[in-house]
């Protein structure tokens, strides 16, 4: 439900309403500032809402059923206005278009600082991954800790900020340490207690889409970050699973402007984990741009060919700075310039 105050509501009017609600235990609320009301979300037990009678508290001006499934992550909780914010430096918005690059994984110091220092001229923010999901358990799952250091040096080296992702509850503190944002990966998605712990981490939160998860879901796991209080939340569409085995997965293009008119908060492709094919990536990201995405994160590596995980997908260092500036030719026609 969303409790809409009278305009001229005083702040104790509203922090009445809130501890009313709060008083419940099965009640989340969040005051929600607008343009001219200042809005309640009061999300959990709708029939403890309706039975309490907010509407006859002081400076409660009417009450609206929130009717989508996904609640905090909903446009309607934000008045349909996107979310805007920075992440060290990197302005994540309608008018910007934010390019994270780097190698699918941390291999050596060696690979990872060469990497940085060639995207740096023109992506906003540097991918690796420490920790790697991988599918099958004896394939390389990364360097893990050691990797952490080398990404916090690439970040000194070139001031880029750091995306990389958690796995496991175990190395959250770790992980927050280094990241500038905290990637949870596509198979990580539905892990609720990670979603949680990453919501308590104090950083920005990039949450990829499931394989097979409906964007209801990736909006109601996006629900559980937000509900610890972390605003900063960014999502991803990576490419599901369909009856398509051309690719590695189905690109989902059109999830780019359907969240856009369901959910205030930002989001990003990731052409690379879709296509599986680097030959396709310039092609998915440049559509990325074209149906309004706010940015990719792609791969990039030195000699793919020798890459321990994603080498077909990888971008070759040499060939990202006239991707890079191609991409963003694409996000200008949509009015958006560099992050
Ligand atoms: C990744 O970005 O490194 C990754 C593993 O992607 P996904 O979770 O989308 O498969
Ligand atoms: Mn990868």
């Amino acid at each position: 439900m969303m409790i809409m105050m009278v305009p001229e509501a005083t702040e104790s009017e509203i922090d009445r309403v809130v501890t009313t609600l709060d008083s419940t235990g099965t009640v989340h609320a969040k005051v929600v500032p607008g343009q001219d009301q200042v809005a309640i979300a009061a999300i959990g037990d709708v029939v403890a809402v309706r039975e309490m009678g907010v509407e006859a508290l002081s400076g409660v001006d009417r009450v609206i059923p929130l009717s989508r499934p996904y609640k905090l992550a909903s446009s309607e909780l934000s008045h349909h206005t996107p979310s805007v914010f920075d992440i060290a430096g990197r302005r994540i918005s309608p008018a910007t278009f934010c390019i994270i690059a780097g190698p699918c994984t941390v291999e050596s110091r060696r690979q990872t600082l060469r990497v940085a220092q060639s995207v740096a001229p023109n992506a906003a923010m540097l991918r690796g991954g420490a920790f790697k999901p991988r599918t099958s358990p004896f394939s390389f799952r990364g360097l893990g800790r050691p990797a952490l250091d080398i990404l916090a040096e690439a970040r000194e080296l070139t001031g880029l900020p750091i995306v990389t992702e958690l796995t496991d509850l175990q190395q959250a503190e770790a992980v927050a340490e280094v990241a500038d944002v905290i990637q949870i990966g596509a198979r990580n998605m539905q892990n609720y207690a990670l979603l949680e712990v990453a919501g308590r981490l104090g950083k920005p939160v990039l949450l990829k889409r499931g394989l097979s998860c409906t964007l209801e879901e990736l909006l109601m796991a996006a629900d559980y970050i937000l509900k610890e209080g972390n605003e900063h939340v960014i999502l991803c569409e990576r490419g599901i699973r369909t009856f398509e085995t051309a690719m590695r997965f189905t690109l989902d293009l059109g999830a780019v402007p359907w969240l856009k008119l369901h959910t205030h908060l930002p989001v990003i492709v990731d052409p690379s984990h879709a296509a599986g094919d680097r030959r396709l990536v310039e092609a998915l990201a440049c559509g990325a741009a074209a149906v309004g995405a706010d940015g990719i994160i792609v791969e990039v590596h030195e000699d793919p060919e020798e890459a321990m995980c994603d080498g077909p997908q990888q971008l070759h260092t040499r060939d990202f700075p006239r991707f890079a500036q191609r991409v963003l030719a694409t996000a200008a026609l949509n009015g958006r310039r560099a992050a």
